[in-house]
């Protein structure tokens, strides 16, 4: 078996889309599901429409791209980035819907659509100070917008809890789902799609208390890990052994747990500090920085602590008697995950749904 090695159970991806997507429709919010942690791999793709997601969404051309190759045509696809000027054409070939802020952009995208109008969803900014527009500039956005030839304004958007953190509540989606009805008031579309945010928004669907009126989420996050992203708690029906590192033992050896000698810079510029533990049995396994995020792993085995690591070398506390040679698992984080999904250097192994 190759290693390192990132095994992805479609089994548990497609539960937990279809999780997802039983208490959405229950409650008349339609789910995209997010493939960008998994860079657009057509299996993860392939689990989350087995569990019934009504849209694909990734925020890269090139994600998107594979999607469209691999013939993913049966549902729309999302471009959840704004577009870049310089690659309209690419957007407006590959997404069947595509978030914009920018009258520029969506005046280029009018333009160069062909035939079939690009729908449009306006994002709006509710205070997390990423992307969307503020909402005293909405409805005379949209009135331009809907003006705009080739683009058709499908509905608001909104997106938290990713740059500042701001928790979506009652209140602010519900300023959206209000700014969504004042847009359909001064325009006369039908703005369908009101897209009440990403995985953050979970705790509220299963809560009960996402405002009536959001029609829409998009979910990356919740799927792939079975978690919401306020404080990271498993959510109750979702699976999250969907994801596991493999990595193999190069050495294990009694060190002390305080390095010797002058402590100056490690490999990435920082000045590092140890806790004296004594002396203690240390692993080293053949996987760093290039493959994964090392604070990010957590070993499924008992006995196991990561310590840290370098470009290609994780460290751990041994208290369970590996050998050289032998292979350790690991849950990831989110930020581990997107890191192993992207490196060419870890083998990916899906495990089919059956
Ligand atoms: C990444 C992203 C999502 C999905 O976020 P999760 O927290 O993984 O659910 C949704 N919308 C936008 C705009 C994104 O960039």
């Amino acid at each position: 078996m190759p290693n390192p090695r990132l095994i992805v159970a479609l089994e548990a991806i497609a539960a937990n889309s279809a999780e997802v997507v039983r208490r959405a429709h229950a409650r008349g919010v339609a789910v995209a599901g997010v493939t960008k942690v998994c860079c657009g791999a057509p299996p993860v793709a392939e689990a989350m429409l087995s569990g019934g997601v009504d849209m694909l969404a990734d925020s890269r051309l090139e994600n998107l791209a594979r999607l469209r190759r691999a013939g993913f045509d049966r549902v729309p696809l999302m471009l959840l980035r704004l577009p870049m000027l310089s690659r309209i054409a690419e957007a407006v070939s590959l997404s069947d819907v595509i978030l914009v802020s920018e009258l520029a952009a969506m005046r280029r995208l009018g333009l160069a659509a062909r035939g079939r109008p690009v729908q449009a969803v306006l994002m709006v900014d509710l205070g997390d100070l990423r992307e969307g527009l503020w909402p005293d500039q909405v409805v005379q956005t949209a009135a331009a917008a809907a003006k705009l030839e080739g683009l058709a304004l499908a509905g608001l958007g909104t997106n938290l809890t990713c740059y500042g953190g701001i928790k979506p509540t009652p209140a602010n989606l519900g300023q959206l789902v209000a700014l969504a009805a004042e847009a359909r008031r001064a325009t006369g579309l039908d703005l369908a799609i009101v897209s009440g945010g990403n995985t953050s928004s979970l705790p509220l669907l299963w809560e009960g208390s996402l405002p009536q009126g959001v029609t829409h989420l998009r979910v990356g996050e919740g799927i792939m890990l079975g978690v919401e992203t306020i404080a990271r708690r498993p959510l109750p029906g979702l699976r999250q052994d969907a994801f596991r590192l493999v990595a193999e033992v190069i050495e294990v050896q009694k060190k002390p747990s305080v390095p010797l000698g002058e402590i100056s810079q490690d490999a990435f510029g920082h000045t590092p500090h140890f806790a004296d533990r004594g002396w203690e049995k240390r692993a080293i396994l053949a996987v760093g920085r290039q493959d994964c995020i090392p604070e990010g792993l957590l070993p499924l085995r008992k006995g196991l602590r990561v310590l840290g690591g370098s470009s290609d070398h994780l460290l751990l506390s041994d208290q369970a008697g590996l050998g050289v040679g032998e292979e350790v698992e690991f849950s990831l984080s989110y930020g581990a995950l997107l890191a192993a999904m992207t490196s060419p250097y870890v083998h990916k192994e899906f495990l089919p749904n059956p």
